[in-house]
């Protein structure tokens, strides 16, 4: 492997420009060496004509489910890490509700020991905030800080007991963890599959009103005004529960939260079929949720975008009908892509904006530095050709689990190298 890589006339995104500064960009030694233009290839190394290919730091996913330990026929960290690389994501932060959950500072430690071993980029977990993710009693919040969590949630469950996510949240301030939310009223969920709406009632599947999200948003928000804590707001699907947060934001409450591609993508109208690879929770919305939350994202009342890469086998998915078969869908490698095709691609957003919501805020959000393409940073970088294509075959997945609806389409875009330091992880040129 080269040293160093020289790509020439490569359009470089960073965080906050509208528009792409294009130059010649030289790493060496796992650094940006320099950013100008007319550059000299130094001896041994690379040279990449990278005309027309954006080149952006490597994106942050908060929110990914790699099923290990317990389910690693649906995905592990190995596979899950490879299908973020697949994507051009170089970070992500694990949810809890393995097998057994992620609930104690030994559990935290024995899944960061794996990843060590097993993921080529970064990795973080959360802890859950209840044992089991049973909602019952408090999980051992102390030794999962000092285990290394990056934030606590139950995700794919609410705190149903407002007590105790009270008291979880003061130890969350106290412990200075963020405290994730997936916030969903079960009374009002029941055995929905899909959104409540016409759309359901024509299909015959029973609906998941919006009013079950939004309520909990609500009861989250106060939760969080009351006790302090920074609350990050999981998967937010409805327009009503992007205002509710848009508010409290202006009142200065301490609170953040994601939207996923998916959610902003696809809408109710798309299930046909019974087709479960559009079956995820929170549902898919409506096709107004769709517009309107895309707004939300362009003028910054979403912190981040977040996939909530769901693996589940073919079997688990295909073989049963719309109500049974389980929640989610895959994201990590469709991602960016998907945004470049439907939002970059007809002028809804810019690279700038894609930077700051997929790789910026979401390091904010940890606590670390964001990484940017400039002179004298770490490279961890990625290649995009925003006009090439990617065709999401089984084959060409890295995740062990087919489960998204671009299955076997095309979307316009293709990640074509990944590089962390000194480190080519990808490599498509
Ligand atoms: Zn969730």
């Amino acid at each position: 492997m080269s040293n160093s890589i020289l790509f020439k006339q490569v359009s470089i995104a960073n965080e906050d420009n509208s528009e792409l500064l294009v130059s010649d960009v030289l790493i060496e030694g796992g650094v940006i060496k320099s950013v100008s233009s007319n550059l000299t290839p130094p001896d041994n190394s690379r040279t990449i004509e990278a005309s027309g290919k954006v080149l952006l730091p490597g994106l942050f996913d908060v929110h990914v489910h790699l099923r290990e330990p317990g389910q690693t026929s649906k995905e592990t960290i190995a596979t899950g890490t490879e299908a973020a690389i697949n994507g051009g994501v170089t970070g992500v932060v694990a949810m809890p509700n393995t097998l057994p959950a992620i609930d104690s500072g030994g559990m935290v430690k024995s899944v960061l020991e794996t990843a060590r071993s097993d993921s080529r980029i970064n990795f973080l977990t959360t802890g859950c905030i209840t044992k089991g993710r049973e909602g019952k009693e408090m999980a051992a919040i102390s030794g999962m800080k000092e285990a290394g969590v990056a934030m606590i949630t139950d995700d794919g469950s609410p705190v149903e007991n407002p007590q105790l996510l009270r008291r979880a949240m003061e130890y969350a301030r106290e412990f200075d963890l963020p405290l994730a939310s997936h916030c969903e009223t079960m009374q009002l969920s029941g055995p929905g599959a899909m959104n409540e709406g016409r759309r359901s009632y024509k299909l015959g599947i029973p609906g998941i009103p919006s009013i079950s999200e939004e309520i909990c948003i609500s009861r989250d928000i106060q939760l969080a005004a009351y006790t302090g804590a920074h609350l990050h707001i999981q998967h937010v699907t409805t327009a009503v529960g992007m205002e509710i947060i848009r508010r409290a934001k202006n009142d200065g409450v301490k609170v953040t939260c994601e939207v996923a591609p998916h959610h902003l993508i696809f809408n109710e109208n798309h299930i046909v079929d019974y087709d479960t690879y559009y079956k995820m929770n929170p549902p898919l919305r409506t096709e107004e949720d769709n517009a309107r939350l895309l707004d939300g994202l362009v003028e910054g009342v979403f912190d981040v975008i977040a996939t909530d890469h769901a693996p589940h086998t073919e079997f688990e998915k295909k073989q049963q009908d719309f109500e049974a078969a389980p929640f989610g869908i895959t994201g990590l490698e469709t991602a960016l892509p998907s945004l470049n095709h439907y939002f970059i691609n007809e002028d809804k957003m810019n690279w700038g904006q894609i930077v700051k919501r997929y790789a910026s805020e979401p390091r904010r959000l940890l606590g670390f530095n964001p990484v940017s393409i400039k002179e004298g940073e770490e490279a961890e970088i990625i290649l995009f050709d925003p006009t090439g294509e990617t065709t999401f075959t089984k084959d060409f997945m890295e995740s062990k689990s087919p489960n998204t609806p671009f299955l076997d389409k095309t979307l316009k875009g293709s990640v074509e190298l990944v590089v962390v330091g000194e480190k080519v992880l990808l490599d498509r040129i």
